[in-house]
């Protein structure tokens, strides 16, 4: 039978396929996870940096540390790929404080109009020996706490919503700010911005790409300046990278903007560059 034996073929291959892709996937998350437990992450994670651009003056406000890692078993692993890998095998803690004793050390240099932004886990949160590590930390740091901000990505506040706010709280007050990180991306965003004390919420990129063409995109950006601007928080939308973008959100009086269209991340070694030459008057000058 024709049909039967199409449909058969079908399903094994289909079977098959998902089969070699899952056992890869779970070679591949364990080969990361061996290579982190081996690695000597002091020297190779590395941190990045990205401007967060103030849009009325023009002016860069911020920059947000951003890991790399530099595996010498495996070559470059994205944190896209690592961050998970660590939070699901207990590894992030350390890293964590690895990635903040470097984003740290760097900002020490900075103007100190200028801002640093750090993404924290919000399995750190949990973790109370972690917790107490990075508010150590922050307490020691070159720079005061009112110029860090800590951002927490929404989709991993998860369970132990008690002990993040209380963690969160203390951050505060510390005098740190946090930030909830790619707004609108998890199951329940207004409902965190209800729950939890945060300064600042970061606008995830995937409503600012297609702005300029979806209007469904457009208007969730849109309704989200207003909501913030209203709840007086801060807001950052992130991954602008066209001027087309760039200018639908002045129109719609955003505040704080961060993508390709100013910079990509850039290596520490790079930021007093890039600062000089945004200072410069000449508009031509300005990247994009
Ligand atoms: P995130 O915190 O939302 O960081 C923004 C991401 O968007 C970065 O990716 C950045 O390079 C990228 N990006 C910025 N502007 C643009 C743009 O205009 N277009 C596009 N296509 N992308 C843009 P990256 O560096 O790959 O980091 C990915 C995610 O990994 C971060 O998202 C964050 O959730 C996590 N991550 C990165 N570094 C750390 C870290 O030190 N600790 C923790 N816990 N998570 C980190
Ligand atoms: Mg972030
Ligand atoms: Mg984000
Ligand atoms: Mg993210």
């Amino acid at each position: 039978d024709y049909a039967l034996y199409h449909g058969k073929r079908h399903r094994r291959g289909t079977v098959n396929i998902f089969t070699v892709d899952h056992d890869t996937q779970i070679q591949r998350d364990a080969a990361v996870e061996i290579a982190l437990r081996k690695a000597d992450l002091e020297r190779e994670l590395v941190v990045v940096f990205q401007p967060i651009v103030d849009i009325a003056s023009d002016r860069t406000v911020a920059f947000e540390a951003l890991a790399r890692w530099k595996s010498v078993a495996l070559g470059d692993v994205p944190p896209t790929q690592f961050i998970p890998i660590a939070e699901r095998s207990g590894l992030i803690g350390r890293l964590t404080v690895i990635l903040l004793g470097k984003a740290l050390a760097a900002a020490r240099h900075w103007p100190d109009t200028i801002r640093l932004s750090f993404n924290l886990s919000a399995h750190d949160l949990c973790s109370p020996q972690i917790v107490l590590q990075i508010i150590q930390m922050l307490n020691d740091a070159p720079i005061e706490t009112s110029r860090i901000d800590l951002e927490i990505t929404e989709t991993a506040l998860l369970h132990d919503m008690e002990q993040v706010q209380e963690a969160i709280r203390m951050l505060k007050l510390l005098g740190c700010s946090v930030s909830l990180d790619d707004f609108g991306t998890g199951y329940s965003s207004l409902s965190h911005l209800h729950a939890l004390p945060f300064t600042k919420i970061k606008i995830d990129r995937s409503f600012v790409q297609g702005m300029d063409s979806k209007p469904a995109s457009y208007k969730i950006v849109k309704s989200l300046l207003a909501l913030t601007r209203d709840m007086g928080i801060d807001c950052v939308v992130e991954g602008v990278e066209t001027v087309e973008e760039m200018s639908l959100l002045r129109e719609l009086g955003g505040k704080m903007v961060q993508g390709y269209y100013f910079s990509r991340p850039m290596e520490e070694k790079d930021i007093a560059g890039f600062l000089a030459d945004r200072a410069r008057p000449e508009p031509m000058l300005r990247s994009g």
